[in-house]
């Protein structure tokens, strides 16, 4: 059998593609017959495929490639860490120079008494590990009942059982007897898609006294958690009216509600701070971090948790663990892409200069005929596309159809956007430079164009 590289015709690596791997979240057959776009090399915010094409990654990967793509130091560091210790586990009263040193610059980093640190090696699986955190705290705490976790319409916490079940994905729950019990989901606080004639203010407190409501609904002794992103991502990028997340923390306060906050894509310089809980203001119990710890090189997630929470936990023997909770590799690369986004001030140049450059360009893409509320944060960003914006109507055909089509001129014109239904998102590595958002802006409004004309040929508008 002759050597799979990138040097095969693209036409061979997509057919050997389409017989053996099972894409995630992918229909086979129809990517079968298209072929899967094949990526070969990248640096900094720039892909390269195949076909030799250049493309500019709006998406920093799968939102985790904060740092951009090629750093050579991640990779000098992941050799030097295989060829001294590739592996040892954190089980059996052992420990090792990569766990202790990320841990100790996690509890440095992150605010308030976040200052203990569970590792392990995605964003669902420290989920799936909050669960049974919270849970296990209440129960170590003399109060076993409290149990419940509430969590809302589509957020996202992963694809494990348990993390599909925190999500509020119906697609997710309709596929293998999803969620599991114990789980309650309120709705998001998407004022574009929801709002109706309330003002985003109304709306925002609205939204949060739902929390409010399912406590007493539920009985504040029956619930355990509450568990959010700070900014919904894969939802849309649903940023919440500024009045939402005070109430929320007033509520979790007010009736021992642990507050969990999901930092798996706000964290570590997306929101222009190093946490989205602090550009959002909220003081969570725990905090879930995955992708930019490592900048995506390597696959490593953790759950950092309070003192008061870390102190029943460690009175208890908690029977949870992964053969790869803070794998030396990962660690050594999660602690050198720290040190980069630090000591180069790529997460101060995001909030001071970066964000602020490219908002005023995004927002202003509302003067598009196809857009309705331009929303960004950081550099998470989205579009709703709307065929009229006075009304934030929607489509008359099915929700993702408009949005398809954007991401497809998207794809044409060398851009990577993606689409969530009809909000086109966006999540560039932070250290995309001003001329590359100019030239992402520019890409995004050309690639707008040929979809306003498209669908008004199709009678879709
Ligand atoms: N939480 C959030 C907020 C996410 O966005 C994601 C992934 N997109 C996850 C959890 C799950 O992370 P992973 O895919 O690494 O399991």
């Amino acid at each position: 059998m002759a050597q799979i590289t990138n040097h095969m015709p693209t036409a061979e690596l997509q057919a050997l593609d389409a017989a053996h791997h099972m894409h995630p979240f992918t229909n086979g057959h129809e990517l079968a017959a298209k072929g899967a776009r094949v990526i070969t090399r990248a640096k900094g915010v720039w892909l390269t495929d195949s076909e030799g094409n250049e493309i500019l990654d709006a998406m920093g990967g799968l939102w985790c490639v904060n740092i951009g793509y090629g750093r050579e130091e991640l990779a000098e560091v992941a050799a030097r860490q295989m060829r001294e210790l590739p592996y040892y586990n954190t089980f059996f009263q052992t420990t090792h120079v990569p766990a202790i040193a990320l841990a100790q610059r996690l509890a440095e980093l992150a605010p308030g008494d976040l200052n203990h640190v569970f590792f392990a090696s995605s964003g669902s699986e420290a989920n799936d590990t909050n669960i049974r955190m919270v849970r296990t705290y209440w129960a170590e705490s003399g109060k076993p009942e409290k149990q419940i976790i509430i969590s809302r319409k589509n957020g996202y916490h992963g694809s494990t059982v348990g993390a599909a079940s925190l999500g509020g994905m119906s697609p997710m729950h309709a596929q293998g007897g999803l969620p599991i019990p114990g789980v309650h989901h309120i709705n998001q606080p998407n004022w574009w898609a929801e709002g109706g004639d309330m003002s985003p203010e109304e709306f925002g407190l609205a939204r949060a006294r739902e929390l409010e409501e399912a406590i007493h609904e539920l009985g504040e002794d029956k619930v355990a958690a509450f568990i959010a992103e700070p900014i919904q991502g894969a939802g849309g990028v649903i940023v919440p009216p500024d009045n939402y997340w005070p109430e929320i923390q007033r509520i979790c306060d007010a009736h021992e509600i642990l507050l969990i906050a999901d930092e798996v894509i706000c964290g570590f310089g997306r929101t222009g701070k190093w946490f989205g809980s602090q550009t959002m203001n909220i003081r969570p119990d725990i905090m879930t971090v995955a992708k930019g710890l490592s900048s995506g090189y390597a696959p490593i997630s953790a759950s950092i948790v309070s003192d008061g929470v870390a102190k029943v936990l460690d009175a208890c023997e908690f029977n949870h663990g992964y053969t790869y909770s803070g794998h030396p590799v990962s660690a050594a690369v999660a602690l050198e892409n720290l040190r980069i986004l630090d000591e180069e001030g790529i997460v101060e140049r995001v909030g001071a200069e970066t964000a602020p450059y490219l908002q005023e360009k995004w927002e202003r893409l509302t003067d598009h005929p196809l857009v309705g509320e331009a929303r960004i944060v950081g550099l998470m960003g989205s579009v709703a596309l709307t065929p009229d914006k006075d009304n934030r109507a929607k489509f008359a055909a099915d929700p993702g159809t408009v949005g398809f089509i954007c991401r497809e001129r998207c794809f044409a014109n060398n851009l990577v956007m993606r689409h969530v239904g009809d909000r086109m998102i966006i999540s560039p590595p932070l250290v995309i430079s001003p001329s590359e958002i100019d030239l992402l802006i520019e890409r995004a409004r050309l690639s707008l164009d040929q979809c306003l004309e498209r669908i008004a040929s199709e009678g879709l508008l």
